[in-house]
């Protein structure tokens, strides 16, 4: 239960406890997770960062979604506007609850996380695990729902035949985890819905690259080789936060010829297609973006969503002109986040509206 400011002493005490300040309430309330520690913590300021970005973005969306009468999609991403607008702390650390929108960054943070948590250590163990992009020909935005559709559905026709050949003559059974993302080439208008796989060893890579193939050439020829990418996995942990990117990049480079590496963290001349990126969210809808087949994981963390009741906490409310959490009894901010100037400027000037 949030506790109001404003009510009199008589509900709480304010204990001094050195530079800390504890609030005793006589009510409980309920926190979600494991939570995340509130000093020397540089997540919470990525937090922050992400809080900024998503807010911008989700307003661009929703306009994006009323200028093209999707009022169904208006709530889903006001949802995510008011995604962990209130904190709550407790014990050193702070709890919120989650939109679970995939354009939200920061639930798409905190749901990587948990993916890399699970999968780490079974995809670390095999034996020369490989990373496959599959790709198709690009496409224009009406035709994007049905390519993804025929994307799931001729990887599970693929995945039934291997297995059948498997069972009746013993061929590989497929392996590995999938994931769905669509890059929007904004010079062209193109979509470019893909793969990207990691398996067990080459052979496999080249059997799933070499079946993809066929699957989509059987009527016309539609995948080439140059777009199937395989390459082995070098470092586990940066491939698999490469792979499980959840779905789509936000911050775009117009010219997506441009193969300068960017540093990380230089934002310079990027964009924000928020129709684009409207496309691509419709065209996911209902479908999951990160799957594995062919094995079973441990069982998942259960941490992760069990709920506890706790007596002393303290509520931090979002301020979106501070950027940053406020403690509603202290005026405390919590991160102190101060926003680059590139992406104040990016926020401001280069989300791209514009409808095609
Ligand atoms: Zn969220």
């Amino acid at each position: 239960m949030a506790l109001d400011s404003s009510k009199p002493s008589a509900i709480y005490t304010l204990a001094q406890g050195g530079t800390q300040d504890f609030l005793h309430s006589l009510y409980n309330t309920t926190i979600t997770g494991v939570g995340t520690a509130m000093v020397d913590n540089p997540a919470l300021l990525k937090r922050a960062n992400k809080k900024v970005v998503t807010n911008a973005l989700v307003l661009a969306l929703i306009d994006v979604a009323t200028a093209n009468g999707d009022f169904g999609w208006i709530q889903r991403y006001w949802n995510t506007y008011h995604c962990q607008n209130e904190l709550t702390s407790h014990d050193g650390k702070v709890y919120g609850n989650y939109c679970k929108n995939r354009w939200c960054t920061t639930c798409c943070g905190i749901r990587k996380a948990d993916f890399i948590n699970r999968y780490f250590s079974t995809i670390n163990d095999w034996p020369e695990p490989h990373l496959l992009t599959l790709t198709t020909k690009t496409v224009r935005a009406k035709e994007l729902s049905a390519r993804i559709r025929l994307m799931i559905k001729n990887f599970s026709r693929i995945k039934d035949r291997c297995y059948k050949r498997h069972r009746r003559s013993g061929g590989m059974k497929l392996i590995g985890t999938k994931s769905l993302e669509c890059n929007y080439n904004a010079a062209k208008g193109w979509y470019n819905p893909h793969y990207h796989l990691i398996v067990p060893s080459r052979p496999m890579a080249l059997y799933i690259k070499q079946e993809w193939t066929r699957e989509w050439n059987k009527k016309e020829f539609i995948v080439g080789d140059r777009g199937q990418d395989l390459r082995p996995v070098g470092n586990t942990e940066k491939d698999l936060i490469e792979v499980i990117k959840y779905g789509a990049k936000i911050l775009t480079d117009p010219n997506p010829y441009n193969k300068r590496k960017r540093k990380k963290g230089d934002l310079k001349g990027l964009k924000i297609y928020a129709n684009a990126l409207h496309n691509i969210y419709k065209a996911f809808d209902k479908h999951q973006l990160f799957v594995s087949f062919g094995f079973n994981l441990d069982q998942a963390n259960k941490n992760a969503y069990s709920t506890k009741e706790v007596q002393e906490f303290e509520n931090w409310r979002y301020n979106a002109k501070e950027m940053d959490w406020i403690n509603t009894m202290t005026g405390k901010k919590l991160t102190e986040y101060q926003i680059d100037y590139q992406l104040e400027n990016l926020l401001k000037e280069y989300i791209d509206l514009e409808l095609f």
